[in-house]
């Protein structure tokens, strides 16, 4: 296996020929989520924790010793950005550590596994090869799959509809109404709206709404600028040259040239799929941010829905997706004392939306984690009280503080499906301010990173292909 640990500067196709001689199996893992949901910071600290395996023992391939190696390799698809873990590991267990920037566009990376196998197959068989490519994908791209089903003119009156009540709406709306969609085209006009509408939309992604459309308007990537990203929603149509008429033709272009590529060419070869969401900030930020999180994953959830969608049923035929992992991250704000309960609404959260969504087919499974421990678990007395609190170094201040969040109900329908009623709020002491740094680490060989239930999300995942 020297050889196959030396191609790793050696270019691409060296190890596509080699995997061709052996047929070395090979398995997508799709890491998805909405913007600040901890991508990136997930992807680098599974990375991590699968090459040195000294904290990933609830993985039974682990505990069993069945992983004799694990390795990176230059990724099959050429065309593809690579993850830039070694960038990312370095932000996070530098001296001074800090947090990476989170993920703007689609990128992969290929992590290689020798495994034993188990009893006396592995007399019999020696040990084999089994890859894992990991894509990982803004979650707001994902969300486009609505628009496929659309026209510009149905897509443009639902939008308008629901911008109506929407107070950081108001300034699109008004530019908007100073140009018709009869107003001839022109590049500067469309420019000014389509810059005014992405402002909207980050507002609109900031209150967690799910109907944030098109994502790339919030993560272009390379398509910055570019027409087919100059689009905007308009009532009406006019004649030829006329705006109105150039929009509609951008949003076909848009789904034709930007959304049905990244369906067809990535989200179709996925095998296995993380979802990851940022379930306390949501908690924190109340009910209504509860039950939109809610609708934002029955959205991701039903991508992944068989005959959801024509052009995905044509796409797809009868692959799925087997698996999707929903993860609540940054799960170390919380002592562990108040786990049981995140992971409770967690599973109550992925369990209304598959309802919602009338999802079948693909195991799920719901988990509370932190990616990367950035805490430690103290008591301390407030007024004669023993409370459970989470120590951490503050982003801003530098400083260390202790922090006892508040308590998660036992029952979680106490906070979802909460929306619209006069209910108590969760979460709603110390949480804003709990904004922690990395912590400074002191690693062994063999260590990994801190985390939490980081094991139990690799075993879910991929497991069963490590045995
Ligand atoms: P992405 O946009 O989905 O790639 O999100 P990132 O991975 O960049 O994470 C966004 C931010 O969430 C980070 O900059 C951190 O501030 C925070 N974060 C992510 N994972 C963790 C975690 O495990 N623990 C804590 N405390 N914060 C995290």
């Amino acid at each position: 296996y020297g050889l196959i640990n030396s191609v790793e500067s050696a270019g691409a196709s060296v190890t596509g020929a080699l995997s061709g001689v052996f047929s070395e199996p090979a398995l997508r893992l799709g890491v998805t989520g909405l913007s600040g949901a901890g991508k990136t910071v997930f992807i680098t600290s599974l990375v991590a924790n699968l090459l040195d395996r000294g904290r990933m023992g609830r993985m039974q391939a682990v505990a069993g010793g069945h992983v004799e190696a694990a390795f990176l390799q230059p990724q099959p698809d050429d065309t593809l950005p690579r993850f830039d873990y070694e960038k990312h590991l370095a932000a996070l267990t530098g001296p001074a550590p800090f947090w990476p920037e989170g993920t703007r566009h689609i990128s992969q990376l290929r992590l290689s596994f020798r495994v034993r196998p188990a009893g006396i197959l592995a007399g019999i068989r020696g040990s084999r090869i089994q890859h894992i490519d990991i894509i990982d994908y803004p979650g707001e791209w994902l969300l486009d799959l609505v628009l496929l089903d659309k026209s510009h003119a149905q897509w443009s009156t639902e939008t308008l509809a629901r911008m109506q009540n929407r107070p950081y709406a108001a300034e699109f709306l008004t530019r908007l109404a100073a140009t018709g969609p009869t107003a001839p085209h022109d590049e500067a006009t469309a420019l000014a709206l389509t810059d005014s509408f992405t402002t909207y939309l980050h507002a609109a992604r900031a209150n967690g709404l799910p109907d944030i459309t098109p994502g790339r308007l919030l993560l272009p990537g390379e398509l910055a600028g570019s027409p087919v990203l100059t689009f905007i929603p308009m009532a009406g149509t006019g004649g030829r040259g006329s705006l109105g008429r150039e929009m509609a033709r951008r949003f076909d272009a848009y789904k034709a040239q930007v959304v049905r590529p990244f369906f067809r060419n990535h989200f179709a070869r996925i095998d296995r799929q993380v979802v990851l969401a940022d379930v306390l900030g949501a908690i924190h930020a109340g009910p209504e941010a509860v039950d939109r999180l809610g609708q934002t994953l029955s959205e991701l959830l039903s991508a992944f829905r068989p005959g959801r969608n024509a052009f995905l049923l044509r796409l797809l035929g009868s692959k799925r997706v087997e698996r999707i992992l929903f993860a609540a991250t940054k799960a170390d704000h919380l002592h562990h004392s108040q786990h049981p309960r995140l992971s409770a609404i967690t599973t109550a959260l992925l369990r209304q939306s598959r309802d919602r969504a009338e999802f079948a087919g693909a195991r799920t499974k719901a988990l509370s984690i932190a990616a990367l421990r950035t805490t430690v678990e103290e008591q301390h007395d407030r007024n004669g009280q023993m409370l459970d609190c989470v120590r951490g170094k503050l982003l801003d201040s530098g400083k260390q503080a202790a922090f006892h969040a508040g308590d998660l109900p036992a029952d979680p329908m106490q906070i979802i499906g909460q929306s619209g009623h006069d209910t108590q709020r969760w979460l709603n002491g110390d949480y804003r301010i709990m904004q922690f740094a990395p912590a400074a680490l002191t690693r062994a060989p063999g260590d990994g990173l801190p985390h939490i239930r980081m094991d139990s999300a690799a075993e879910f995942l991929i497991g069963d292909l490590l045995t």
